[in-house]
């Protein structure tokens, strides 16, 4: 790992595969949005099973992108997420709804979700939290019924498998996916929005490069339109070659490599914790999850020197999320209980491709020393 005995929170796994496409690439010397991208793409929509995909150069602009096609509005969010959704929201000409999320699972609440429509609601975006599905089935006949538009934050889930065994992106109205650096694939940075509606992704295509009309088509000719129109707000937002070639390599390695073994850590994690005094690891459906991190509660106030005595041994630990409700930018004038509650005991435990299962076991060792203090 490099790092002494310490041990980092989380990290990308790069092989020689990654490193012989990007110089692939760099010796076409086409670097931008290109023919690549539209592998990337191609590669993606094939994942989904053939649903429409975008890339871009963040999740966040997935995010943005996506609420800009649906038209702004209104956005129930949970709270507890990465300020990211509660940015994207806005810069894509929303507003974002900051909602309650369950104590055990710490995904949006769909409850707070129903209290919280009024006839500005346009949406709701709920978050995969650490790589667990929310209860979609639930989520979409509820949207359905009141006319929402859904935007999934799967920034977390990638290669995920919903309840019914359908992989997360496969179905759906829009899924957005980031591929920064720590993500359970990377593209270096990056993202992508998959949807089935054809009309979304003919908007976000055109709004990742600067709202002109048809772009993506001429780059991916290797051209670009000299003559064009622009009706839509739009960016550059767009994926370069480089960041794709990498997330093809990774793309090709998450069902054989990263997802196996992300979950055997992870389930080792959760066996480590069962019975132990003080620590619950957060609950919801196991099956076909690919966990991107791993988020305990620790109880009794404790939270803080367990913390500490991890950072003692160097092991890299964090915090997922300070909730967005919290922060001066998104503040509410209501309160949302269980995630002021889980902001007070959730602690991110190392989770990454390169860890072994003693990595974990001496993890849990500490967390229990901690405990004792
Ligand atoms: C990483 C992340 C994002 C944003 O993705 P970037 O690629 O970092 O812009 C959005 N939501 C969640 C939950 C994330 O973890």
């Amino acid at each position: 790992m490099g790092f002494d005995r310490g041990m980092r929170l989380s990290k990308p796994s790069i092989g020689e595969g990654e490193k012989r496409e990007v110089s692939r690439v760099l010796g076409e010397e086409f670097l931008g949005c290109g023919v690549e991208v539209k592998g990337f793409e191609e590669d993606l929509g094939e994942y989904f099973g053939g649903r429409g995909v975008v890339c871009v150069n963040s999740g966040t602009a997935a995010l943005q992108l996506a609420v800009q096609a649906i038209g702004g509005g209104e956005i129930l969010v949970p709270s507890l997420t990465f300020v990211a959704c509660f940015q994207a929201i806005k810069a894509g000409g929303g507003e974002p709804v900051a909602c309650e999320v369950n104590l055990e699972s710490g995904l949006m609440d769909l409850e707070d979700v129903r209290r919280r429509v009024t006839a500005k609601t346009k949406g709701i975006m709920p978050v995969h939290y650490t790589g667990m599905m929310c209860d979609m089935g639930a989520i979409w006949e509820f949207a359905k019924q009141k006319g929402l538009r859904v935007i999934e934050d799967a920034a977390h889930a990638i290669g995920g498998r919903y309840k019914d065994g359908s992989k997360v992106g496969s179905v759906g109205d829009i899924v957005c996916f980031s591929f920064d650096g720590i993500k359970n694939i990377t593209s270096g940075e990056g993202g992508a929005v998959v949807s089935g509606d054809l009309e979304v992704i003919r908007k976000v295509r055109d709004s990742r490069l600067l709202g002109i009309e048809k772009d993506t088509e001429a780059r991916y000719r290797r051209e670009r339109l000299w003559e064009f129109e622009v009706r839509e707000a739009g960016y550059r937002y767009h994926m370069s070659d480089i960041n794709a070639a990498i997330g093809r390599v990774q793309l090709r390695r998450l069902d054989g490599e990263f997802g196996p073994k992300r979950v055997k850590l992870w389930k080792r994690y959760r066996e480590l914790f069962e019975g132990v005094d003080g620590v619950r690891v957060l609950e919801g459906a196991v099956e076909g999850v690919v966990p991107h991190i791993m988020v305990i509660r620790v109880f009794g106030g404790r939270r803080d020197e367990v913390r500490e005595r991890l950072k003692e041994e160097g092991i890299g630990v964090g915090m997922h999320y300070k909730p967005s409700h919290l922060l001066e930018r998104f503040k509410t004038e209501y309160k949302l209980p269980n995630v002021e509650r889980l902001y007070g005991e959730l602690l991110t435990l190392p989770l990454h491709v390169d860890l072994e299962v003693e990595d974990v076991e001496r993890v849990v060792g500490l967390v229990r020393e901690g405990l004792r203090g």
